[in-house]
């Protein structure tokens, strides 16, 4: 069949019933899946054949969701996590483990600063934070030997910065390793990072995804490009080009090709560590995806909006928005997400940190909540909430200021938002 376009995905991809099947995915709340002989049974534990047993490996409602979202992103294989955590998690220690290093962007998500500054620390594996805006010479300067993956964030939270996905790429693969993407903010509706030569592409789909604030989740792509056994990356990565003694000596790269990732973090990853997505949340994922691309139009003519008015304002010192003309992303945005970026900007108010905290109090629907990227208008000081562990130094590197606002637009009456803005002054001002 012809391939279908983003909007079609959304609505009618990944789950397709057959005669008499419910025309709404099926929620299969079912921790197991029955079978007719022992031998059936065996057959799906040796992987000789695809099947489900047990739903902290697999449950067919997720992989129906995950099939939606790797058609989105144009993608090999897919599956869902528990969490974007997860999936970050994942996604890295499916292919780095003790004594080896990554190179990542250092403007990124704080819980992700985290995950891989301190606690992929204690599992031996080692990270180096760049300036995702150096040139590349200075960034190639941060491989080493043991490099087995390069990670950034495709728009930044909550920095905004736009990765330059085609350097980072190139960068990747001159070093004989696979470029990973947190595609979360743009979503595959404004971004496909496979497009520009990213291997692999994380989501928290906790975000515009599901968009409603309802369920905790996470997904990981594949683009089935990198190329594990080539004869200059077999030896990099062992655990996907040799056998496999948990599963009688199964290499994943022979027996799986471009779903061998996936299929190496399902049966090994999810087995042993168990952040599987429940079903009930892929449900309401999916119901998510189903208006995700109308949604995301909606998000960023919203933070267009907000955005020039904030610009406007006396009060505010600086907006970063990567929609602005002006903005030092603009020409990255307008290049890989020529269709908008998405819903979320940053600004700072004249006076600092303590003026943009009270401001933010002044606030009525747009409410303070931890969370970014639903329905719903919200605003969060990363440097008090999410970022708070870091220190100044990391606030710095992480692409973060003491006055930053992080303002998600959401899909209200824009002129509503300008107005509760607008009031939020006021009072500001008195
Ligand atoms: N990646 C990005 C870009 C995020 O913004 C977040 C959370 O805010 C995560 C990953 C982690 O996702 P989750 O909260 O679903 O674990």
């Amino acid at each position: 069949m012809k391939k279908q376009r983003k909007g079609t995905i959304c609505v009618q991809g990944g789950w397709k019933p057959g005669k008499g099947e419910p025309r709404q995915l099926p929620v299969y709340q079912s921790t197991t899946f029955k079978y007719e002989t022992s031998e059936q049974m065996a057959n799906l534990f040796d992987l000789k054949e695809a099947g489900y047993f047990y739903t902290r490996l697999q449950n067919p409602t997720n992989d129906a969701v995950a099939a939606k979202i790797c058609e989105l992103e144009g993608g090999a294989a897919a599956m869902l996590t528990s969490s974007g955590q997860a999936a970050n998690f994942y996604a890295i220690f499916n292919i780095c483990s003790t004594g080896d290093h990554f190179v990542c962007a250092s403007a990124i998500y704080g819980g992700t600063y985290n995950l891989f500054a301190v606690t992929l620390k204690k599992l031996g594996i080692e990270v180096t934070f760049v300036d995702q805006d150096a040139s590349e010479e200075e960034i190639a300067r941060a491989f080493k030997p043991n490099t087995k993956a390069v990670f950034g964030e495709s728009i930044a939270n909550p920095a905004m910065k736009v990765l330059d996905i085609e350097k980072f790429a190139r960068l990747a693969h001159n070093h004989g390793v696979p470029l990973i993407v947190d595609n979360t903010f743009p979503t595959p509706i404004n971004c496909t990072p496979f497009d520009w030569g990213a291997d692999i592409v994380t989501h928290s789909t906790t975000k515009y995804m599901d968009g409603h604030a309802t369920a905790v989740g996470g997904a990981i792509v594949d683009s089935g490009n990198f190329d594990w056994m080539a004869p200059e990356h077999a030896a990099k990565f062992p655990g996907l080009t040799t056998p496999d003694e948990s599963y009688h000596g199964l290499t994943y790269a022979t027996a799986f090709g471009k779903g061998a990732y996936i299929t190496k973090a399902t049966v090994q990853l999810m087995r042993d560590l168990g952040a599987i997505q429940s079903p009930q949340n892929a449900f309401l994922v999916n119901l998510g995806l189903e208006t995700l691309h109308l949604r995301m139009e909606r998000h960023c003519a919203n933070a267009q909006r907000v955005a020039e008015f904030l610009q406007s304002r006396p009060e505010v010192a600086w907006v970063h928005y990567p929609g602005l003309t002006g903005d030092k992303y603009y020409d990255l945005a307008a290049k890989y997400m020529p269709n908008g970026t998405c819903g979320v900007l940053t600004f700072g108010l004249k006076g600092g940190r303590d003026k943009s905290v009270a401001f933010m109090d002044n606030l009525r629907f747009v409410s303070i909540v931890t969370h970014v990227a639903d329905a719903r208008s919200c605003v969060l000081h990363p440097a008090s909430h999410t970022h708070r562990q870091l220190s100044d130094t990391q606030l710095f590197e992480a692409g973060v200021s003491p006055d930053l606002i992080r303002f998600s637009v959401g899909i209200e009456d824009v002129d509503d938002i300008i107005e509760d803005l607008t009031q939020a002054f006021v009072t500001f001002n008195r």
